[in-house]
């Protein structure tokens, strides 16, 4: 299946890696658990969680009296599993309005995919949900930005509501609303800047588009997903606490998940954050997005 041949640079790498430390040990004992220590801190699963997880596995090694590493595997899985899983509400659906447009706000820096993650969902909304889809291009500061995604939705046949570059994205995104319910949408996707090296500024613009959004959909917006490169690391995890202290953040899609050999970056997000993966991204076609599954993601990891 496409979702598993995706991540199998990820998951080949880590368990590769833990097959061959247990190939090299008859026995489970200390230099072992430094060796998979090492194994999970270059997967970028995050050192705390490490700590965590190498905590646990080895009080269930004590208890259970485990002798060969072999067996150690199903325990690694499942530790992270329950680490991670414990959270009933760390869904990946998105959450749709029951009789209201659903506007989705997507954040990040530039150059994370936010663009071309707009024009997957859509796609992915359209084609699997049947819903009716507009996007907005709220991000009238990159050069080039508007026109990228215009020519997307142009490509998708669907409406995209934009302004002058430079211009005033609250006033874009003010049109699309007001085009969205005039025209019996069921979604609207909205780009926005991602200068997170201007701090207050977008702090600033991010809450008068919340307030315009409230104004025409006093529920919205429904979700506001994080768009985060998976190759940028423990960098991309730093990007993501900065984003959540500026807004609300519901959810993250992790983009470039085929070009990364740390995959561990999702157990570090669930350690650091508690916000849930919703999507990620394989690769940069418009089909090239997945709907992050927990329990393929984990078994992958150690199989
Ligand atoms: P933005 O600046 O955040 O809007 O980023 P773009 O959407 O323009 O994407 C930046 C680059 O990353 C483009 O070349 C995209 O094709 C590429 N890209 C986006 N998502 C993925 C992904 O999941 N996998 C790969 N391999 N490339 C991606």
């Amino acid at each position: 299946e496409k979702y598993v041949a995706g991540l199998d640079k990820s998951s080949a790498s880590f368990s590769s890696k833990i097959n061959a430390l247990a190939a090299r040990y008859r026995e489970i004992n200390d230099e072992y658990f430094d060796e998979l220590e090492n194994i999970l801190i270059m997967s970028d699963v995050g050192v705390n969680m490490v700590m965590k997880i190498v905590d646990e596995i080895k009080k269930e090694v004590r208890l259970e009296n485990i002798k060969d590493p072999h067996a150690i595997n199903d325990i690694i899985v499942d530790k992270m599993f329950v680490i991670y899983a414990n959270d009933s509400y760390m869904t990946t659906k998105i959450n749709y309005a029951e009789n209201d447009l659903t506007v989705i706000l997507m954040v990040g820096v530039n150059g994370a995919g936010k663009t071309t993650t707009i024009a997957k969902l859509a796609n992915k909304i359209m084609h699997e949900e049947g819903k009716k889809v507009m996007v907005a291009a709220g991000d009238t500061f990159r050069a080039g930005a508007i026109e990228q995604l215009a020519e997307w939705a142009n490509r998708l046949n669907i409406p995209c509501v934009k302004g002058k570059e430079g211009g005033d994205p609250s006033s874009v995104i003010f049109d699309a609303l007001e085009q969205a319910k005039a025209g019996g949408y069921d979604v609207l996707i909205c780009d926005t800047a991602g200068r997170l090296q201007n701090k207050v500024n977008l702090m600033k613009e991010l809450e008068k588009m919340n307030r315009i959004i409230k104004r025409v959909v006093p529920e919205g917006p429904q979700e506001t997903l994080l768009v985060v490169d998976a190759t940028t690391g423990q960098n991309g995890i730093s990007q993501a606490v900065e984003f959540s202290k500026i807004t609300d953040i519901t959810g993250i899609v992790l983009t470039k998940m085929d070009g990364t050999a740390k995959g561990g970056i999702i157990l570090s997000i669930k350690d650091m954050l508690n916000i849930p993966v919703k999507f990620i991204g394989l690769g940069e076609k418009i089909d090239d997005l997945q709907e992050f599954d927990l329990e393929q993601y984990i078994y992958g990891l150690c199989n």
